[in-house]
Order: structure tokens, then C-alpha cells, then sequence
């Protein structure tokens, strides 16, 4: 089973991921939790290229993607396939969708040129289910700004960038129901945490 969690900045998606994670090892499952950018030694460096450019120059919006997909690509052949072929549950911080979404929608690349590339470096892997956590930007980056995290980078796009990244996760999801979950990020944790397990414990157990 293969689980993707998304959504804009802040939306809580690293609290929701180690909660599932917990849950389901605790029903002894073998779970593999895993993230983009960075999962891998050569994506690790791939992401600080991407977001810690200190004395780099910032990407421009083709090359951004390329670096994305490229970190994707590796992440699919040599973390993801590798565990879903040994039956795993893996859980991922962010997949494709966030390429449509910032890559897309945000950089304003031609969605389907990005969707293209995506397809091309995972060889067409889909998620079973994408958990998408749906937070008001402005919320959103202001508990990032609360955790004192990468406030620079994130203040560099405009509000206008994430509320075209949070319409894109949401159009996303109309246009594909079943594979979706999505939530209201502004809920209690507990609350969403409770959702989030019931859907997968039946996806598991249907
Ligand atoms: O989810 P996480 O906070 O680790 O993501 C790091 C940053 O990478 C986010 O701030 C997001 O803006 C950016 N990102 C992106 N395009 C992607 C994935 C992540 O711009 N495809």
C-alpha cells in the first residue's frame, strides 16, 4: 500500500505521517515512512540545492522541476518499488502532486508538461490513497513561521504562489475522488489523526 501525505506549508502533514507510522507498527505492520525532496544520500543533496541555496543561485522554474523529478525518479527506483515489492506500507511526505501543485500551478509551468515528467521519472507508480491536509495558507505559514523554520525561503513567494498551490492539491483531488482524502489541516490533530487511520485500516482490511 502506498500512502502519500500533501499539502501547503504548515499543513501538520510530518505530525499525521509519524502517527500513522506508529499506529500501523503497532499492529505490526512493516512500514517504511519516507519524504521528497531528500530521502535518499543523493536526494539529500538534490534538496539542499533546492532549499538551502546559500551561495547557489535559485533554479530557474524548468531546472527546479528537473531537480524534483531527478530526486523523484531515485526515491521511486530505490526506496519506494523496492519496499512495495516486499509487501511494505509505505507512507511518503510529499509525492507527485506536489510538483503539479508547486512546480505547476505555483511556477506556473504547463501542468501537464510537469504531470509528463513526473510519470516519466516514477514509471507511472500512483499512490493508493493521497491524504491531502488542506490549509489556508495564511494559517499555514504562520505556524511555519511559529517553528522558526526556513521563514526566508517561504517568504521570498507570495501568498498569491501558495493559494494557487493549495487550489491546485484541491483541484487534484475533484478530478479523482477515490484516491483522495482530504482534510481540513485546521483540526485538532487527534481529530484528523482518527480519519486518517480509519480510511487506511479499511483500504488494509477491505
Ligand atoms: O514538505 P517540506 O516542508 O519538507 O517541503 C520542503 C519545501 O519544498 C516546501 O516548502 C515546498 O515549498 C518545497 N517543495 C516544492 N516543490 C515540491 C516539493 C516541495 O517547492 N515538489
Amino acid at each position: 500500500l502506498f500512502v502519500v501525505f500533501e499539502g501547503g506549508e504548515g499543513a501538520g502533514k510530518s505530525t499525521q505521517l509519524t502517527r500513522l507510522a506508529e499506529r500501523l507498527r503497532e499492529q505490526g505492520r512493516d512500514v517504511v515512512v519516507t519524504r521528497e525532496p531528500g530521502a535518499t544520500a543523493m536526494g539529500a543533496r538534490i534538496r539542499s540545492l533546492l532549499l538551502d541555496s546559500s551561495g547557489v543561485e535559485a533554479p530557474s522554474p524548468r531546472a527546479e522541476a528537473l531537480l524534483y523529478a531527478a530526486d523523484r525518479a531515485h526515491h521511486v527506483a530505490t526506496v519506494v518499488r523496492p519496499a512495495l515489492v516486499r509487501g511494505a506500507v509505505v507512507v511518503s511526505d510529499r509525492y507527485v502532486d506536489s510538483s503539479l501543485a508547486y512546480q505547476g500551478a505555483g511556477r506556473t509551468l504547463p501542468v501537464e508538461e510537469v504531470s509528463w515528467l513526473s510519470s516519466w521519472a516514477t514509471g507511472g507508480l500512483k499512490p493508493d490513497l493521497v491524504v491531502l491536509l488542506d490549509v489556508d495558507p495564511r494559517t499555514g505559514l504562520s505556524r511555519v513561521a511559529a517553528r522558526n523554520e526556513g521563514t526566508d525561503r517561504l517568504e521570498a513567494e507570495s501568498v498569491a504562489f501558495h493559494e494557487r498551490v493549495r487550489y491546485a492539491f484541491l483541484d487534484l483531488a475533484v478530478a479523482d475522488p477515490k484516491r483522495y482524502l482530504v482534510l481540513d489541516a485546521s483540526r485538532s490533530a487527534e481529530e484528523i489523526a482518527g480519519q486518517v487511520v480509519a480510511r487506511i485500516e479499511e483500504m488494509l482490511l477491505g
